[in-house]
């Protein structure tokens, strides 16, 4: 019987990874031979990280659950000032790439082992010489701690081309940061059982590479494309001013809706407004207007809301636009948006279902006048 993990040693690993980037808030990572994309679906919710890339050689695993990494209906409707793009590639870590130049973060977990002498040659002048990161975070299964699986010959996987020492994982290590100009530090997860923690050490090591000194990434540096891109998203942001808009609009309109319709019960209650009570003075500037000012509509059914009401009573609107004169240009242009001719206040229609039972030629699909300004009336 293999000794067990709480949590899985998998997920152990990850949660290094995870921890790592709370604490050092890299902008740009990339988890080389992500396989299904696990830690970057991890990852995706650490809000400082802009850039999220993974590379695998094998496609098909990436294919599998790489739409699992696409927004979620949360980012849509309550985006936030975060920006978040995430890459996958198809390739080869033997291989460079110009797009994954200059990183903060690199991760290799349980990767290494899977490549031929050779080719790990080439991973380290690929990752520590081209790639250049900050830091890359690199575990490895420790072949001493095997011996604590019972019945166990060879390494533990078919794939696996060689298994590690400590010894042999560091002084690997310390020949690429002499070569590279990295130090390294090394700890692990998967804990031996009470008391053989100093002979056997942890079941997966891990090193914890940090480049001394600046890079300067040369205009002339060789351009290599070499990866294919199997999949790319970019979250929604409020740094999008598409989206910001988008944002206030609907922010607007349901605050208007409501003081519109907490003002019209306030009328059928035939209980005037008085500007003593609470909100009375707001209501006070909440008035019937008249409808299409071409075509002279002589019935009320349109309620002009001011917008430094909807200002004062929305947070929301006051943080997304930062100030009135912002929040009246935002929204000038939006098809949803109907406003007096001040551009002061936006004029909301009160009976909508029975407008368009009566004079559907009047309305837009939105259910409002299709003029862009309406007349007040006072
Ligand atoms: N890192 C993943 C994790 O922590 O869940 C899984 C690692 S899995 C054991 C090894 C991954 O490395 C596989 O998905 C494999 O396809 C990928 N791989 C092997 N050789 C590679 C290479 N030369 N370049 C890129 N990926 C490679």
């Amino acid at each position: 019987m293999s000794p067990l993990f709480t949590p899985s040693l998998h997920g152990q690993r990850h949660d290094f990874v995870v921890d790592f980037v709370r604490r050092n808030n890299p902008k740009k990572v990339v988890d080389l031979g992500c396989a299904e994309c696990n830690l970057l679906q991890k990852l995706r919710f650490h809000s400082q990280i802009e850039l999220l890339v993974g590379v695998d050689i094998n496609g098909a695993k990436l294919r599998k659950k790489m739409h699992g990494l696409a927004p979620i209906s949360t980012n849509y409707l309550q985006p936030t000032y975060d920006q978040l793009c995430v890459q996958l590639y198809q390739g080869s870590v033997t291989q460079k790439d110009a797009r994954l130049r200059g990183f903060d973060l690199v991760t290799s977990i349980e990767l290494i082992e899977h490549l031929p002498l050779d080719d790990l040659d080439r991973f380290s002048e690929v990752v520590f010489g081209y790639m250049a990161p900050q830091t890359v975070i690199i575990s490895t299964p420790n072949s001493e701690f095997n011996r604590l699986f019972p019945g166990m010959s060879g390494f533990r996987h078919s794939d696996h081309k060689f298994e590690w020492t400590r010894v042999a994982f560091q002084s690997w290590s310390l020949n690429v940061c002499s070569e590279f100009g990295y130090e390294a530090e090394f700890t692990g997860v998967g804990q031996a059982p009470p008391g053989q923690e100093e002979g056997i050490g942890f079941c997966t090591q891990i090193g914890v590479f940090r480049r001394r000194g600046g890079l300067m990434l040369g205009d002339n540096a060789e351009d290599h494309f070499s990866y294919t891109l199997l999949y790319s998203v970019t979250y929604p942001s409020l740094r999008d001013q598409n989206i910001l808009r988008k944002t206030l609009v609907s922010e607007l309109l349901y605050w208007a809706e409501k003081m519109k319709n907490k003002w019209l019960d306030k009328l059928t209650e035939e209980n005037p407004v008085e500007k003593d009570k609470p909100g009375g003075e707001e209501y006070g500037e909440i008035f019937w207007t008249n409808g299409h000012e071409s075509q002279c509509h002589t019935l009320h059914r349109y309620v002009s809301v001011p917008l430094h009401l909807l200002w004062n009573c929305c947070p929301k609107l006051r943080e997304l636009s930062g100030s009135l004169g912002n929040l009246s240009q935002l929204i000038i242009d939006d098809p949803q948006i109907q406003m007096n001719r001040s551009r002061s206040a936006v004029i909301i229609c009160s009976l909508e279902h029975d407008l368009e039972d009566e004079d559907p030629n009047h309305l837009t699909d939105s259910g409002y006048a299709e003029s862009s300004h309406v007349e007040e009336e006072n």
